[in-house]
């Protein structure tokens, strides 16, 4: 059994929003920042992870436990497998009820540390499926995940690959006058 830690993809909605954060010099958040961002930067330059980064990352897991084993009780309708919800969806005795080990953050989920700390986890989580790829745009500079059928594409959607055409078009007449 393994819980599943993070929600998925978590990372790209906050490595998109870094630069309205603010972070100290030298603090805690710099360093899970800096982590979110380099292992990010690895998985678009296709670089395998080295012994270094490992270790200051385990060095970051250690320093802050960002993450606490919790034991729950819920109703079986909120199970997978909905199969099992036709004969007891109106029963609320033990029977209704299954037992669910997952995991759970400390802080608040509005706190800096704990938003590239379950970042950082949902891109592991991620890479250890060994499928992803990821790329910045070249013409906003988000990061996104591109299509599979689609894995040289460097916009992250049709605006922003309109938008540099247009530039460049632009920039092109511009010359000619
Ligand atoms: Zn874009």
């Amino acid at each position: 059994m393994c819980p599943i830690l993070s929600r998925e993809h978590y990372f790209l909605q906050v490595i998109n929003e870094l630069n309205q954060h603010s972070v100290e010099s030298g603090s805690l958040e710099e360093r899970l920042r800096d982590m979110l961002l380099e292992l990010a930067e690895s998985v678009r330059d296709g670089k395998r992870l080295g012994m270094d980064t490992l270790h200051r990352l385990n060095k970051l897991f250690e320093q802050y436990q960002a993450i606490r084993l919790k034991v729950s009780l819920v109703p079986r309708a909120a199970s997978l497998f909905a199969g099992e919800t036709d004969e007891h969806t109106s029963d609320t005795g033990e029977e209704g009820q299954q037992l669910l080990l997952h995991s759970e953050f400390l802080d608040g989920p509005d706190q800096l540390r704990r938003k590239y700390m379950e970042s950082i986890i949902s891109l592991l989580e991620a890479m250890e499926k060994s499928t992803l790829a990821l790329q910045t745009c070249v013409q906003c500079d988000r990061w996104f995940i591109p299509y599979r059928r689609a894995q040289v594409t460097k916009f992250c959607g049709s605006a922003c690959r309109n938008r540099y055409h247009y530039e460049r078009t632009k920039m092109g007449s511009r010359r000619l006058i």
